[in-house]
């Protein structure tokens, strides 16, 4: 709960850009989450500064939600202020082969810039839903290329609103799935990314044959948080629970995948709740018959919910 002093700051800071007890599931790509105390959508570096200040006066935890596309958010909804970066979503070319992205760049504009100026090296990240924010905290990737590959350096505000100066990548503990190592709290804002001098033509072709490749492999077509688990070593999630015999098994509204067993998709009215179940079905079916513990991708977050831990907590 937002106290009265909190939350008349907070509209004195963003006006109409706060809102209050709104629904995630508007704001999530498997349509599911209860509210949050807070949406805040701060309009420029300056007003996220001074909102993280702000919350960090007033206690008010906070959690920045990109695109929404790899979070479960507990049908309990979210304490404290939901951050929102769609407004900081500049893309510029500042060297021949270098971009400075900001984080609520969406995957969309960050790969059509890349078609428009011939520039190759982020086809992968056309088929990966998400911002750059939600790219670089989970080191988001496909199997021959990750973000740890593209970025040159990270910028990121500390919990209480200081811009940190931009950090190189060898300084950045990127691992699967997963960029460690962030402060707690800490908003990413910006990135560095390395591209190649291409021609349209081409750029656009290899991002053609990877969307091509998804919708064949993929429910692309039905409300899903991508990957459910993390691949183990070795083998792929998706297997290990087609092999257990569970492609189809329905929660509620909620089923795994009949197209790829380690998506969840939301066939109307799933909760998180639905979810969680398949969840816990699919990890105990799999180490039942193989030995194997799957490690969730998504990010569990929200009240009542065991939070597997995110880069913005
Ligand atoms: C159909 C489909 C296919 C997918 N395919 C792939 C794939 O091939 N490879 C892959 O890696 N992923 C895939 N995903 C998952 C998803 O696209 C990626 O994880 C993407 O990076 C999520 O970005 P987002 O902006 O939506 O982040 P969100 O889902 O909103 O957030 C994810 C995490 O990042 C944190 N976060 C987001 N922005 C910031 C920020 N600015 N600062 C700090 N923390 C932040 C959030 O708090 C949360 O913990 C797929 C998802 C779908 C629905």
């Amino acid at each position: 709960m937002i106290d009265g002093k909190a939350r008349a700051a907070l509209e004195s800071l963003l006006a109409d850009r706060a809102e209050f007890d709104v629904p995630l599931a508007r704001h999530t790509s498997l349509r599911i989450g209860g509210p949050a105390d807070v949406l805040a959508t701060p309009s420029d570096r300056d007003e996220l500064s001074r909102l993280l200040s702000l919350c960090a006066k007033h206690r008010l935890p906070t959690r920045v939600l990109g695109a929404g596309f790899n979070v479960l958010v507990s049908d309990d909804g979210l304490e404290g202020v939901v951050l929102r970066l769609k407004k900081l979503r500049s893309i510029e070319r500042i060297a021949d082969d270098v971009l400075s992205v900001e984080a609520g760049a969406s995957h969309a504009t960050i790969t059509n810039f890349c078609i428009k100026h011939g520039l190759s090296g982020l086809e992968f990240g056309a088929g990966i839903p998400g911002t750059l924010g939600g790219w670089l905290a989970m080191n988001a990737g496909i199997g021959v290329r990750e973000l740890k590959d593209v970025v040159r350096r990270a910028t990121w505000m500390d919990a209480s609103g200081a811009l940190v100066a931009p950090v190189e990548r060898e300084r950045l503990d990127f691992r699967y799935r997963e960029l460690a190592g962030l402060p707690r709290g800490a908003v990413l804002v910006a990135a560095e990314l390395e591209v190649d001098v291409s021609e349209r033509t081409t750029v656009k072709a290899e991002i053609d044959r990877l969307l091509a490749h998804r919708a064949a492999t993929q429910p692309t077509d039905i409300p899903s948080c991508g990957s459910v688990f993390r691949n183990p070593a070795g083998d792929y999630a998706g297997r290990l629970i087609e092999a257990a015999g569970l492609k189809g098994t329905r929660e509620g509204g909620a089923e795994i995948s009949s197209v790829h067993a380690n998506f969840i998709v939301n066939r109307g009215g799933a909760t998180a709740r639905d979810v969680l179940t398949l969840i816990e079905h699919a990890r105990r079916a799999v180490a039942d018959a193989t030995g194997v513990t799957l490690e969730t991708e998504v990010q569990l977050i929200g009240r009542e919910t065991v939070d597997n831990g995110g880069a913005s907590r």
